[in-house]
Parts: structure tokens; sequence; C-alpha cells
């Protein structure tokens, strides 16, 4: 276990200076008091090393270190804590604010005080049902999230700083993990369906479901509100612009583009492969979008067609074409774009999407839209002009971290919206009915 913990994780929090105990009862309870929440801001300091002098445990590790670390427990927390959860799971959300205990670690856990949880789509859908594998009481969502371990049986954890995300856990040795399927493996476990959630502001999680974030994020000026935003949403959204096989001066369409998904899909395009880029939403969206600065994740805006029949698709097709000529500055064959990526959640976007791409072209999906939907293409059109169709349903750990460092970095710019807990519920239920542009982030502590 020792060996696993190399340099490259995180040292971004400080094992306390003031001993633990001084807050523990003999019995080794700890003190249930609300005022102990507040010690933690004292105790715990932000983008500070650990004492690296008594963590040389790599070439320095001894028993009688790690007994002394053992005996340091880590900073005091709550017996109670605020969290958002669905009391009884049903067809519509059912989002309510409540006090619930913070459960004690068992071995291989780890109590995570949350710092920065960010809001997905997909928690609002696996609020509802049940789905398969999801408690029908008392759920807790969130999956996008980053906060310090403030108690855990390995010593050498508490204070540092970690990411959860929806694919907590794999197995890494199953056919689909070896080729890098991890969302497919049979045993893996996923935050808020087998792992309790980060809408919470302390989550009991196995340590083996955090992900370490490197010291380089872990500075005064890097916000990790915009790094949340890398752990779900950024990390699939570079998987995807990686699928489209994006080149410098390609066009790549986004459909989506306003979403959390979409501008960064967008941004990492245009920042990091050196593509353009065609930003597709609701008029609605697109319209608040063109008053303000999109230049960054997308070249040119444009409304959805109302239909993908008629005059309508006719002028939106004729009007893309022209989008794309621009943005190739007439140069070459006239063709439509290299590739498109659907992040939107709207099966609207999904028609004709093999008239949006050249012949070789990518059709990327990504989102999911509700309910039972075939996606139709023509088969000539699919064989006959070479164009490659693939699904992405999420990025990897690693994808999350390459993500955090564009931000970190300043390459690419989440728009991010933050939002208190206690607002968690209306904000879902402005997702579920597309009304969110952007990220939504919920920070716990100041
Ligand atoms: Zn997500
Ligand atoms: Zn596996």
């Amino acid at each position: 276990m020792i060996a696993t913990w190399t340099p490259r994780v995180s040292l971004g929090g400080h094992i306390a200076v003031h001993p633990f105990n001084s807050t523990m009862p003999p019995n080794g309870e700890l003190k249930k008091s609300a005022a102990a929440a507040v010690q933690i801001q004292n105790t715990v300091e932000p983008d500070i090393n650990l004492d690296k002098e008594s963590l040389q445990y790599e070439t320095n590790s001894s028993e009688s270190m790690i007994a002394k670390l053992q005996e340091r427990p880590g900073p005091p927390f709550p017996s109670t804590q605020r969290a958002i959860l669905t009391p009884e799971m049903g067809e519509n959300l059912n989002l309510v604010l409540r006090k619930i205990a913070v459960r004690e670690p068992d071995h291989g856990e780890a109590v995570i005080q949350i710092l920065y949880t960010g809001i997905c789509r997909s928690d609002a859908s696996s609020s509802v049902g049940p789905g398969s594998g999801y408690s029908k009481q008392n759920h807790i969502a969130g999956h996008e999230g980053i906060g310090r371990v403030v108690k855990s049986h390995d010593p050498f954890i508490i204070g540092r700083t970690f990411g959860i995300r929806y694919l907590g856990k794999s197995c890494g040795s199953c056919t689909y993990c070896i080729r890098d399927l991890f969302t497919s493996c049979p045993s893996q476990l996923n935050v808020p369906k087998h792992i309790t959630g980060t809408f919470q502001e302390y989550a009991t999680v196995p340590t083996g479901c955090l992900v370490p974030l490197p010291d380089a994020f872990l500075r005064a000026d890097v916000d990790l509100a915009f790094c949340t935003a890398a752990l779900c949403s950024g990390s699939t959204a570079l998987v995807s612009v990686r699928a489209a096989k994006a080149s410098l001066g390609d066009v790549v369409i986004v459909v989506g583009v306003a979403g959390a998904i979409g501008h960064l899909t967008g941004a990492i395009a245009k920042q990091v492969f050196g593509a353009r880029v065609i930003g597709i939403d609701l008029k609605s969206k697109i319209d608040v979008l063109q008053s303000q600065d999109h230049s960054d994740y997308s070249d040119i805006l444009l409304g959805a067609p109302k239909t993908d029949m008629g005059d309508a698709w006719s002028d939106f097709h004729s009007t893309l074409m022209q989008s794309c000529d621009k943005l190739r500055r007439n140069h070459g064959l006239r063709r439509a774009a290299e590739a498109v990526i659907v992040a939107s959640s709207s099966f609207s976007s999904f028609q004709r999407l093999d008239e949006y791409v050249c012949d070789g072209g990518r059709i990327i999906c990504v989102g999911v839209p509700k309910g039972n939907n075939n996606m139709c293409l023509p088969l000539h059109s699919v064989v006959e002009r070479n164009l490659h169709v693939s699904g992405n349903l999420m990025g990897g750990h690693r994808e999350a971290l390459e993500v955090m460092e564009y931000i970190a970095t300043g390459q690419i710019k989440p728009r991010i919206t933050k939002v208190a807990l206690e607002d968690i519920p209306e904000q879902m239920q402005h997702l579920v009915d597309c009304k969110t542009a952007g990220k939504i982030v919920t920070p716990f502590a100041s």
C-alpha cells in the first residue's frame, strides 16, 4: 500500500498540527459538535503541502513512523451534515435538503469533506425510477466532486485532496478493463449508484475510488471550482474530440454547444486540437450565447432546425454548408464538416446526422435522450461515404486530469455557475427542462 503512494499523488492538504485527540473523548468517538465543522477551516490548510519531512515513507519509512502517523486521525468533523437526497424515488424529481449523519469509515474507506460538486444532467436521470442498481430510498446523487480526506484508517491520505467520479473503481483485469472499456467492467463501482454521491458535505467512500489530484492543481491561483468541470463533463468532452479525430483546421460541429459537455467539447476542439467549431443549440440558447464571448469554444453559432423536414431543414443545411465554407476560407472541395459531436440530450438532435459530415466523416454520439430511441442513418450513405459512427459514455481518470491541466494552465475556461447546496433541486429541474447553460457547480466551503 505504501509503495503505491508515489510523489505524483496530491499533497495538497496539510495534516493538522493541532492534535486531533484534543477533541476526542477517551472512547475514541469523535466529538459531535457543530463547532467542530468550523475547526476544519483552522486545522486543514489548503494549498500547503504535507509535512514532507515526516512523509519520507518511500525512502525512510519505518514501523515507528507509521505508528506515529496512525495516531493522527485527522481533523475533527461534525456528526451530522446537510445533504440533498431523494427520500423516495418515483417518476419525477423529488429532491429535498436533509440533515443526515456522517458515516464513520470502515477499513478501506475514507470520510471526504466535499469542497465542490458539479451537477450533471445524469444526476437527474439517476434520481428518478429507480434505475437498475440504484436504491429506492434516500438516494444521494452527485458524481463530480473534489474534496479533502478528514478521516481514514490509512493515515497517509488524511488531509489530501481528491476527485470523485462516476466510475469509482473497476477490476482492472477483465476483458473490458484491459481494453480500456472500464465502464463495461462487470465489477465496477459507481458514484452514486453503489457509493453515496457528492450532494452532501461529507461522503464516506472506498479509498480506491478516490482520484488523487496532482500538486500542480492545488495552488492559490487555480480555482478548483473550474477543475470540478473536468471530472465528468470535461473528460467526456476530451474523449469525444479524440474519437472525432479532429485535426488542425478541421471543421467540427458540436450539437448542444451551450451545455456543460458541449461548450467544453468546443473549447477542447478549438484550443487543444486546433479545429474550427460550429456550435449548434436551441435558438433561445444561441441568442444568449451570441451576446456573450464565445470565441474560445465556437467560431460560428447556429440555431438548431425546427424540424428535420422540408424548407426548415433545407435552410438550416444550406446555412451549415455556408458556415463550413466560411471556416475553410473557401479552400478545397466544398464539403460538410469532418465530424459532428452530439452532446445534446434531445432526440431531435440525432436526425440526419450523415448530412452534417463530409465523406469519411465521424458521427460521435454523447448525449442520451430519455426513452427508447433509434437513430436512423441511410446505409448507403454510411457505407459508400465511409462514415464512422461511435458512442462515448464518458472519459476516464486520465482524461479528467488532462482536462484539469488545460484548465489550470488557462488553455480552456469552463463556463461555470456557482449555486448553493439548497438550490440544487431547482437547478436539477432546470437541467431536465433544458434551461441551463455551461456547468453548474456547488462550492461547500468558503
Ligand atoms: Zn456527469
Ligand atoms: Zn474489469
